[in-house]
Parts: C-alpha cells; structure tokens; sequence
C-alpha cells in the first residue's frame, strides 16, 4: 500500500460495514449494563450499613488514593509498588485514550488529528506496553515468588490471562491496521510499527477478525470486572472518594448510649452494624495480601488472618450470617490493633474498626473469658489496669521528690506540664525506671511538670481496644475533668498507648490538650541544649519503634533525635534505606532492625493481648526479639513500656544473646548524671 500524505489520524470503524458497528453497540451496551447490574447489587448490600458521619473529601481521596497511588507506592517497593504502578498507570492511559476517541468521534470537537495524534499515539503505544509488562510480571510474582498471604485461585489466573490478552490484541489491532494502511507517521508508535512490519501481509478480513476478538475481550472484561478480584478498579476509587478525610489510624468511633438505646446493640454483631463505607470497603478488597503479609499475629501461627477476616465480614453481607458466625472469635482476639494492616493496605481498609467493633459486640455479651475479663474487672474496680489501688500509684516516687498537682493547687502553684506516667509507670519495675529516669531529664531541663499521683487513672485504652468502650468512656471522662480541675494544657507520658489515646481519642470527650510523647520532649530539650544527648558506637545499639508511635502516630523521628541521632537517619524504611543506615560512618548510628519506623513489627502487647493467654510457641515478641538480636547490637532501647515487658519476656538473660532492654529515657539520663 501507498503511504498517503495527509494530517495524521487514524480512521474509526476501519474496514468495518455498518452492521459491524451495530452489533458492536449493541455487545457494549449489554456489557456495561451487565456490569451496571452487578454494581447495583453490590451497592444495595453497601446500604444496609450505617449512614456515614463525616464528610467525604471526594477529590482529595481520588487524587491522593487513586491517581497518586500514595499506599500503593509505599508498600512491597520491590515487587508489588512497581508492577502495580505499570499496571495502573498503563490502563489508565489506555482508558483515557479510549475516552477521548469517543469524545472526538462523538462530539463536536474533532481534534484526533496532527501533533495531537502523533503524542496520542506515542503515549498509548509506551503505556499499552508498560501495561502488557505489567501484567506479565503480576503473572509471574504469582506463580513463582507469591508474597506471604497471597493466595491464588483459577479466576485469578483467567482474569490475568484476560488482561494479558486485552494489552496483545491491542498491539496486534494496532500493528494490523499499520500493515494494511501504512502511513509516514507510523513511527510515533514504534511497537504498533514493528508488529505490522513483523506480520506477513493482511487481508481486510484478517483485521476485522482481530478487531472483533478485541473487542469481545473488552465486553467481557467490562461485563465481568464485578465479579473478579478486580473489581477493585471501580471500588477503591469509590472507597478512597469516600473515607473519612479526618480518620487517623490511632482513633476510633465512640459509641454513645442515644445509638445502644436506639439499636439495643454495642459494636457489631452483624455487618449491617458497619458503616455503609465499611462495608463498601470490603468490596474494594483486592485480595493483595499485604494485610496479612504483615499482621505479626498471623506471622507466628495465630489463626488471625486479616485479609480472611475481610473476606469472611464480605461473605457475611451476602449470607447474612453474624460477624462471629463469619470471622472465628480466636482470630477476632488475636489482634495485636498495631495496625499494620491498615497502613498497608492499598483500598483504606480499616481492619482494626472492623475487629475492635466486633469485639465491642462479643465483650457486650459476656463471651470474653479469662485474664482479660479479669484485667476489665479489676480496671472497673481499681480503675489500674494492673489492679492496683489508687495510693499505690505514689510508691514509685519515693526517694524522688516528684511534684504533685494537688500539693500545688494546695499552695496555689502552677505548673506547665503534666508527665502522665501510665498504670504500668507506676507498678512495673521495668517502667518504674523510665519514670525515674524522665523525672530526672525534667529536673535537669528546668521543665516546670507535675504528676497526677493517685488522681491519675487508667486511660482505658486496654479497655476500649479489648472492647469494653464504656468503662473506656467512664475512665475518659474522669481523667477529663482531673485535667480541667488542675488546668493542664500540656500533657508528657512515656506510654505510647496513652499518648495515642490522649492525643487522638479524648478530643470526642471533650478533652483537648497538647499531648507529646517522652521522646518528643527529650528530642526537643536536647536540641535546646537543654540536655545533652547520649553518645555510643556504631551499631552499639539497636532501636524498637513502638506501633503506637512509629506507625499509628508516626514518629519516628523523636526516638532517633533522643538518642543523638541526626534525624531518621535516610527515612527509607526499604532494603536501601537500612544499608544507608548501616553505611552510616561513624558514632550514634543505629543497628536498625528489619522493620522499624513506620514498619515497625508489633511486641504483642496492644488491643489488650497483654492480658490475654499466649501460647509460648507463638508470641509476636519472640519473633521482635529475635529481629533485634539479629542486628548484633548490644543493646536495645525502647519507648514503650508495654514493649519492654514483652521483650523482657523474649530476650535472653543469660548466655551469649543476653542483652539490655533500656528506654530511651534511662539512656538519656545517663548520659546527663
Ligand atoms: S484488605 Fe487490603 S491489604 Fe488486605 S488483601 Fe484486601 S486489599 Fe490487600
Ligand atoms: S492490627 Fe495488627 S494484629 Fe491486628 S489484624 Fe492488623 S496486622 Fe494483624
């Protein structure tokens, strides 16, 4: 064939008579009405869910969520991030280059010609193959390296071959049409050009054959994407469009007693009890596996699968089984609510809400049994989550001199910050010494503080998390009105779990106040030079970042700064970022271990599992302990005291591996004796 001169285009329905492009309407309109179907049953189970109650940031949730890719990116940086990133930017272009071919042909604006065109189809020609690439490596992850938690099944397998073939028969459409109608300007998509070269010459007939098992590909990939795990192409945009643009990880939704005497319910005993966006949620699900890649309860053996709990709730909205009936009640008290599922999954799931609701609904039916029922009764008797009495909560402050709110209301002082120091503050011996030690960092800062003493009460974090939300609500409320009773503004604590639910959970109770974590403080004393920061060798010590303060609150800048490290260190929390770390020159450089800062793998102690029963051979602190071991350090600093009682279990005490478990405060003050 001739080339022809003339502005760059490309003619639509090519070789095709009019009954072609009939039949072709008609399979499109019937696909999308297929799908449009499916997605209204989907939708009707969303809305047997609870109205939301906030406002969907729509565009913001769409941009960051969906465009930008943001969770996506940040987990599996080697495989997963970058094969999705082909994948999604790839179909992308290829949908939007097929929006505007219809927007042309359709339209007034006739604009599918000249330069336009030729960047047109260089970009689609690029995309289409970053999509193929893609697509290919997701087939071969799949079948060779799967990551830990993703399992596969046949409609896996038929929905990657699928869109395998989707990207070829369109190379080859392409690559047909340049070998029937070759023009000058077939270079502006080389791929499409080398595949019509590559091809023995074609009848008209051989192209509308390809044209037509194209497009049957495409119908039948519209009619069926409600069906596959990748339905996700249309629910995670629905689900990011409409999370909650104020929801933190570290925060979770009161119940009022107006919704228990309206519904005669506490949490969620069906999945009716979610929100409508949590159970729109479910569906977005795509079975990535992340969620449970990283849950530190699964990792050793627990029968808490995350990613099986959200399919499970998913089932129980189609069967109308109850949540318990669905997800087995072990798993719903396995979990650690260290939240990493939810940092790592890439549709916003929120599997803490989901698990922590039901329990609220297991504990209001009396099915919590053992030591932490025993832990929620004696924090309703004592208001200690170790049981202890009020006067009890002074016995650490002998020999210390710590000033006391009351004493000085009594003579009418005032002081700046309150250093709430936590029920395990107060009774651990272990936490005892952190206590001791921030009281002395304070002294020697000139921080104007008080302690509570035995006005000070269990947050009732281990309640709420446990699911007991109303004696959480009770000890809220107390520890409220004790702060507005002694005007604190500022509130210092070395407990992470208290630091979490002070600074992000009290404010629905009507307490706002400045909360900081004792790392915080002392980073930001030291960098006053106020204190002096501590000094030791490289890879002298290693560091636990607390899930509470790594992960949900995301600091794990302040740990590092206290302990005399520049910043966090590279803040690449990837393979690379270690061996920076590691490559660091001299002094006060961290041995990181594996997971650290943001990534940080849970002790085991939240969501109340402190107090729960752990078999031997599966406590996440063993798994944590060895990751520090590993990195030869010789010794480990924390900034939790939970942490530290868990990894006092875990870390030997004699022998080779033995090593010192110190918070960062002790460390600290030594250095400033
Ligand atoms: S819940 Fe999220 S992280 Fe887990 S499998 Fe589903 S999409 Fe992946
Ligand atoms: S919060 Fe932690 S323990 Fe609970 S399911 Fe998620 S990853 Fe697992």
């Amino acid at each position: 064939m001739v080339p022809l001169a003339e502005s760059p285009t490309r003619t639509e329905f090519l070789f095709l008579p009019e009954w072609h492009q009939t039949a072709f309407y008609i399979l499109m309109a019937f696909a999308t009405t297929v799908c449009v179907w499916q997605v209204c049953k989907c939708a009707f189970h969303w809305m047997s869910g609870k109205p939301i109650s906030w406002k969907p940031d729509y565009l913001r949730g769409i941009i960051e969520f969906v465009l930008l890719q943001r969770k996506v990116r940040s987990s599996r940086p080697l495989s997963g991030a970058p094969m999705h990133l082909l994948i999604f930017y790839g179909f992308l272009a290829l949908f939007l280059g097929t929006t505007l071919l219809a927007i042309n042909k359709y339209s007034p604006w006739k604009f599918h010609h000249g330069s336009y065109y030729l960047v047109y189809e260089f970009v689609l020609d690029w995309m289409g193959l970053a999509f193929v690439l893609g697509v290919t490596w997701a087939a071969g992850r799949r079948a060779f390296s799967p990551p830990r938690g993703m399992k596969s099944d046949f409609s896996d397998w038929v929905t990657l071959s699928l869109l395998l073939l989707l990207g070829l028969t369109g190379f080859l459409v392409e690559g047909a049409r340049m070998n029937l109608v070759p023009r000058d300007f077939d270079s502006s998509a080389p791929i499409g050009q080398w595949i019509g070269q590559a091809l023995p010459q074609l009848t008209p007939a051989t192209y509308v054959g390809l044209w037509w098992i194209h497009v049957v590909l495409v119908a039948a990939f519209i009619a069926w994407i409600p069906q596959m795990r990748l339905r996700h192409i249309l629910f995670a945009v629905a689900s990011a469009a409409g999370s909650d643009p104020s929801a933190k990880m570290g925060r979770l939704r009161p119940v009022t007693i107006e919704e228990v005497e309206a519904t005669g319910k506490i949490g969620a005993e069906s999945p009716s009890d979610f929100s409508r966006w949590h159970i729109l949620s479910l569906d977005a699900c795509m079975q990535c596996g992340r969620c449970t890649e990283v849950c530190p309860a699964n990792a050793v053996g627990k029968s808490l699968d995350p990613q099986k709990v959200v399919q499970d709730i998913r089932s129980a909205t189609r069967t109308g089984t109850t949540v318990v009936d669905a997800v087995s009640e072990d798993a719903l008290w396995a979990c650690t609510t260290c939240n990493a599922c939810v940092e790592a999954c890439p549709v916003l799931i929120r599997h803490v809400d989901l698990i922590v609701e039901s329990r609220r609904s297991l504990v209001a039916e009396g099915r919590l049994s053992g030591t932490a029922a025993t832990m929620l009764r004696q924090l309703q008797s004592t208001q200690s989550a170790w049981g202890t009495q009020p006067a009890d909560r002074e016995k650490w402050m002998e020999g210390e001199d710590v000033p006391l709110a009351r004493d000085l209301a009594a003579q009418q002082k005032t002081f700046d910050t309150l250093l709430w120091i936590g029920c395990a503050g107060a009774v651990d011996p272990g936490a005892i010494r952190t206590s001791k030690a921030v009281v002395r960092l304070l002294k020697k800062a000139g921080v104007n503080f008080a302690c509570l003493g035995k006005d000070e009460l269990c947050t009732g974090d281990p309640a709420r998390r446990t699911g007991d939300e109303f004696t959480y609500q009770q000890l809220a409320d107390s520890n409220i009105q004790t702060f507005k009773r002694f005007g604190v503004t500022r509130i210092v604590t070395p407990c992470p779990h208290c630091f979490n639910t002070l600074r992000n959970e009290y404010g629905d109770f009507g307490g706002d106040f400045e909360v900081i974590h004792h790392t915080q403080l002392i980073a930001d004393l030291i960098e006053d030079g106020r204190l002096d920061a501590p000094e030791f060798s490289k890879g002298e010590v290693t560091l636990h970042d607390p899930c509470y303060l790594g992960r949900v609150n995301g600091e794990a800048d302040a740990p590092r700064l206290a302990l005399g490290v520049p910043s966090n260190q590279n803040g690449l929390e990837t393979p690379l970022g270690q061996w920076l770390n590691r490559a660091q020159e001299d002094g006060n450089a961290l041995a990181e271990p594996r997971h650290f800062g943001r990534k940080t793998l849970c002790c085991g102690a939240g969501g109340g599992r402190m107090w729960m029963e752990e078999d031997t051979d599966q406590r996440p602190s063993a798994r944590r302990a060895q990751e520090l071991l590993d990195t030869g350090a010789s010794k480990i600093a924390v900034a939790c005291p939970f942490c530290r009682i868990m990894l006092d279990t875990s870390v030997p005490k004699e022998g080779s591996q033995a090593i010192p478990i110190e918070d960062i405060a002790e460390i600290v003050a030594k250095a400033n004796e």
